[in-house]
């Protein structure tokens, strides 16, 4: 299957986070929600250590506030680009704001 285009930031070279070069993709929704944040390109150029190989609270993975606030930048970015918060509530299966 082709890899989606993400629509969240505008280069993919660096981590979102602390700018080191791009090592992996953040899907912004994951676990069960990962294939459709793929389809809508939800997702973030990450390096490895931001992602889930640093230390847990500087990564996104295993960190609870971080993987919440996550899922509400998905949230915010779908309703921002793709459509409205109840489009958002049908298609993930509920609302993080
Ligand atoms: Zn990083
Ligand atoms: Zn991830």
């Amino acid at each position: 299957m082709k890899k989606s285009k993400q629509i969240v930031t505008d280069s993919d070279r660096y981590c979102i986070f602390c700018g080191k070069s791009t090592e992996a993709e953040h899907h912004l929704l994951f676990g069960n929600k990962r294939a459709l944040a793929e389809k809508d390109g939800l997702k973030v150029p990450i390096c490895n250590n931001c992602h889930n190989t640093g230390p847990v609270l500087s990564r996104i993975h295993d960190n609870p506030m971080a993987e919440i606030l996550s899922k509400m930048l998905g949230q915010a970015i779908y309703e921002a680009k793709i459509g409205t918060r109840e489009d958002f509530r049908r298609r993930y299966g509920k609302s993080y704001l």
